[in-house]
């Protein structure tokens, strides 16, 4: 059996080397090239392909793997909204994900993000620089203290939910679909309005939606206590960015740390030294003390790249073996 894993990054290939030794049956050839349709012909004597990228899966890469024979395609990631659905149903691919590979990962990093801006470290980091070691004006504030608004209590909101009660703050926590535990607990409030009535911060862990898009706008913003922090470590366009930089101009945002930004392809895991690039939100927002903007990295821990390589690995095996996977996606 054998799987050629494509676009395979350097921090990968220790946990794609373990899998393999755990899996001797199976021959794994790592690339460090992403799919397309020249590099797709190397997959020709393989029986499925290991893929992880940004850039679009062309018709044409199905079209050469179905001809080849090879109907196995394994993501590391979960999104695969850059696949024609068409194309995936047409040439016969059978398509897995790995959904869930360590909330916790992104749950920590959106808390340590919050702390930050509670304490201000970005304004004391800069003060250091200056050789100004003064504490005053820069008083902090306590999460113990804070009311968490946590909207969207899946996989990662749950998490970050467990870390702030143990951090003692109130959690309250907005839902379509309410969790029976949380439930149980009393933590739902019935509205978006009721959360941005009583909360003090604001963390986003919902997926993107139409219905979802721009749900932090200029109404939403104004429903909000004055001086509220938001978190956002989910996707860049659940934010309307302009009316973040007014509600951080009139102060009805005291401070907002951003993983995901609206336009962020434009800037994340690219390397810009040197160049301008045309995105004013993001100068904007990069410019101010109390935003914290992070390239996309809530995800970047060792515990969830190893589960991206080896779940993702274990799917495409189980595709060859027997056909199907408990992370087939359904398109
Ligand atoms: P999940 O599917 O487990 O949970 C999402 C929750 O959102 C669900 O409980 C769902 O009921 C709820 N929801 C959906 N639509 C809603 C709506 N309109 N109103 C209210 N609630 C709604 O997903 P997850 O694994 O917890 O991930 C959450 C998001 O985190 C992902 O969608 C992704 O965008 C983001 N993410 C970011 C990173 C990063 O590195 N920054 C990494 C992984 C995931």
């Amino acid at each position: 059996m054998k799987i050629l894993a494509y676009g395979v990054r350097d921090d990968e290939m220790p946990y794609l080397e373990e899998w393999q030794k755990q899996n001797p049956d199976v021959e794994v050839k790592a690339v460090p090239e992403l799919i397309t349709d020249e590099t797709v012909e190397w997959a020709k004597g393989y029986d499925g392909v290991d893929v992880y990228q940004q850039l679009p899966y062309t018709d044409t890469v199905f079209e050469k793997l179905d001809s080849y024979g090879i109907h196995n395609v394994s993501l590391r990631n979960v999104g695969v909204d850059n696949m024609n659905p068409e194309a995936v149903k047409k040439y016969n691919m059978n398509i897995t994900n790995v959904p869930v590979y360590s909330p916790a990962a992104i749950a920590e990093f959106s808390v340590a993000q919050l702390m930050n801006l509670l304490r201000r470290t970005k304004e004391y980091f800069h003060k250091f620089d200056r050789n100004d070691y003064r504490w005053a004006p820069q008083i902090s504030h306590e999460l113990n203290d804070q009311v968490v608004g946590v909207i969207g209590t899946g996989h990662i909101g749950q998490v970050a939910i467990n870390i702030y009660k143990g951090f003692g703050a109130k959690v309250i926590a907005y839902d379509k679909f309410h969790n029976p535990e949380l439930e149980k607990e009393g933590l739902y409030v019935d509205s978006l309005e009721e959360l941005y009535k009583q909360a003090t911060v604001i963390t986003l862990h919902i997926p993107l939606f139409p219905e979802t898009e721009h749900m932090l706008d200029k109404a939403a913003f104004d429903q909000m206590n004055d001086g509220v922090f938001i978190v956002n470590a989910s996707r860049g366009p659940l934010i309307d960015e302009s009316a973040l930089i007014d509600a951080l101009d009139s102060g009805k945002v005291a401070g907002a740390a951003l993983d995901v930004l609206e336009d962020e392809t434009k800037v994340f895991n690219k390397d810009l030294t040197g160049k301008n690039m045309d995105y004013p939100e993001f100068w904007n927002l990069t410019s101010r003390e109390n935003v914290l903007v992070s390239p996309h990295t809530a995800f970047y821990t060792d515990v969830a790249v190893k589960n991206m390589v080896q779940y993702s690995l274990s799917a495409n095996k189980d595709l060859i073996e027997t056909g199907t996977s408990d992370k087939l996606v359904k398109f």
